[in-house]
């Protein structure tokens, strides 16, 4: 009998069409990974074009947060690392959006600089994954001075992310529907209705919604603590400096090597900020993160300062840092099921089923590291659809599963 009922996963049946919505990481990567299964698949998003939130940038880095010792976060990023570099070296071989190379996560603080020798000393990873370096050997290595010791992130890299996007909506099976924000969904006769604000209605037995901090907006999925942290990278010509960078180095902020003839770094974490506007104030943040790093890039940078442009957009984070990934809970009818728990958090419910919302999945809240946890996470997901052994451990599903903040809640009697 599982301790906790429900986190219990639903046996759904076969499926021939999906519809997801929402046209990110998440939900690209999900399609993508339904397509390869022979699904058809329609995919929505509100904006004309895919990746216009989160998954817009020019850049993004690929490596894992690693603790000094290891927890589902970082189990999840090590495993999600391996998914996405195959993802990538079987979608793009010749790297043309995307490049393989190690990520130099430098320790700008004295914190810092103690977290990662214990990181090393505590030994929990292999070195495969991550391995450290004086302030001289990456001054070798980087070719410019850094101003630090730091860690040499292996399984990593840069991505274009809008790239990525476009490039796995490229499936046969896939469709794609611009200006298509979904406005409501009912059930009906077995299967979601979905109302997009156009006025037209989709029809699906299986719907999966991929809106990053708007899937909150929802009805169903309302219960969702997702929060938006604000963010903005800047953008300089290559041509500014001769120092150029074959990896991306990291510190409060990154910077990946130049591509299609410019740099891009950052970025801002914002976290009172809704304004959707570049400010020159996100850029100098972005510049003396960089300082704190690479202080001779920064200073070419510093020159050519009246040249920078950049690009907000929000990350959608969660309470306990993880995604949101898996069958979405019928918020009452768990409520009601479990309602036990406000008494008693150990509680038995040897006969209890989970509540699902039959048919209706999330994969949202993958924060500042969706490159390596979406392209994991929409496998999961088809795994769980076409009723396929899946490629997560139980425990980390646990901790991934949208019913967890409702289960939380009831046991400290918020709700
Ligand atoms: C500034 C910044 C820098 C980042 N840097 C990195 C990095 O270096 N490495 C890394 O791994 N990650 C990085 N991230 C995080 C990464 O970009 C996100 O984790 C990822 O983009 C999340 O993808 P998503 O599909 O969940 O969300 P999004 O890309 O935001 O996609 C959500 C989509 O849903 C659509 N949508 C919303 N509401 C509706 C609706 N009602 N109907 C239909 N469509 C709707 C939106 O138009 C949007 O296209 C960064 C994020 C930011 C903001």
């Amino acid at each position: 009998m599982s301790t906790s009922p429900w986190f219990a996963l639903p046996y759904p049946k076969p499926t021939k069409h999906v519809i997801v919505s929402g046209a990110g990481l998440a939900g690209c990567t999900t399609a993508w990974a339904l397509a390869q299964r022979g699904v058809k698949v329609t995919v929505l998003d509100a904006a004309s074009a895919p990746a216009q939130g989160g998954s817009g940038n020019p850049q993004g880095a690929l490596y894992a947060k690693l603790s000094v010792t290891p927890t589902k976060q970082s189990e999840l990023h090590i495993c999600g690392s391996h998914y996405s570099l195959n993802l990538l070296r079987h979608l793009d071989p010749e790297q043309t959006f995307w490049s393989e190379c190690d990520v130099m996560q430098i320790a700008t603080s004295s914190a810092e600089l103690k977290r990662q020798t214990n990181l090393l000393l505590h030994n929990a990873y292999p070195a495969d994954v991550v391995g450290g370096a004086n302030q001289s050997a990456l001054t070798d290595l980087i070719q410019q001075p850094v101003t630090a010791d730091g860690l040499i992130m292996k399984l990593a890299g840069w991505v274009s992310p809008a790239e990525f996007c476009c490039a796995l909506l490229e499936h046969p099976n896939i469709e794609w529907h611009g200006n298509s924000r979904l406005v409501s969904l009912q059930q009906d006769n077995g299967e979601w209705q979905l109302q997009v604000e156009s006025g037209q209605q989709y029809r699906s037995g299986t719907v999966i919604l991929c809106h990053a901090d708007a899937t909150k907006q929802l009805e169903q999925t309302q219960h969702l603590p997702l929060k938006p942290i604000r963010g903005q990278v800047s953008t300089l010509p290559a041509s500014v400096t001769d120092k150029h960078l074959q990896q991306v180095v990291c510190g409060e902020g990154y910077i990946s090597p130049p591509y299609q003839d410019q740099y891009c770094f950052g970025a801002t974490f914002e976290l009172h900020e809704q304004s959707t506007c570049v400010t020159a104030s996100a850029h100098q943040t972005n510049l003396d993160n960089l300082a704190k790093i690479l202080p001779e890039l920064a200073e070419d940078f510093v020159k050519s300062k009246h040249l920078l442009t950049g690009r907000v957009s929000f990350r959608c984070s969660t309470p306990d840092y993880l995604p949101v990934v898996g069958p979405a809970p019928d918020i009452s009818a768990t409520l009601q099921r479990f309602a036990p728990l406000r008494k008693d958090r150990n509680w038995q419910f040897p006969e209890t089923e989970p509540a699902h919302l039959p048919g209706l999945y999330v994969n949202c809240g993958h924060g500042s590291k969706g490159l390596i946890t979406t392209p994991l996470c929409g496998e999961y997901l088809a795994s769980l659809i076409c009723n396929e052994p899946l490629p997560l451990a139980k425990p980390l599903l646990d901790a991934l599963n949208p019913c967890r903040f409702l289960i939380k809640d009831l046991i400290r009697k918020r709700i």
